[in-house]
C-alpha cells in the first residue's frame, strides 16, 4: 500500500491528500500518517498537506520537525554523548597514570 503512495506521488508530486487518498485506494488518514512518519513528504502550498513542527509549530513538508529544530536536537544529543565519553577519557587519562606510579614507587620501596 505504501509503495503505491510512494509511486503516486513520484508521477503526481504536489498532489492533495484527498487525491492520493482517492488514487491509491487507502485513507486520508494512512495517508496523513505516513507524511507524519516522514515516510513520505508533500508541498505546503495552499490546498496541500500541512504539518506542524511539533517543537516551534513553523510548517513543515515532512517529517515531525523542522529543519532547525531536529538539528538542535541531533546535536544537543550528540553533543551530550560527546561530554560523556569525554569524562570517561578524562579520568582514564587521570587515574591511570597516577595508580601506575603510585604502584611503582612501592614496589620499589620494598
Ligand atoms: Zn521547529
Amino acid at each position: 500500500m505504501f509503495r503505491g503512495v510512494r509511486a503516486f506521488l513520484a508521477n503526481h508530486p504536489g498532489s492533495d491528500i484527498m487525491t492520493v487518498a482517492e488514487n491509491t485506494g487507502i485513507s486520508e488518514d494512512a495517508v496523513m500518517r505516513y507524511v507524519r512518519d516522514g515516510r513520505i513528504s508533500m508541498g505546503i502550498e495552499k490546498g496541500l498537506v500541512q504539518i506542524n513542527c511539533e517543537i516551534c509549530g513553523v510548517l513543515i513538508s515532512q517529517g515531525r520537525l523542522c529543519k532547525p529544530c531536529s538539528d538542535k536536537l541531533s546535536s544537543g544529543l550528540k553533543k551530550s554523548i560527546q561530554e560523556e565519553n569525554k569524562k570517561v577519557i578524562d579520568e582514564q587519562q587521570k587515574q591511570g597514570p597516577r595508580m601506575y606510579t603510585a604502584d611503582h614507587w612501592r614496589d620499589r620501596g620494598r
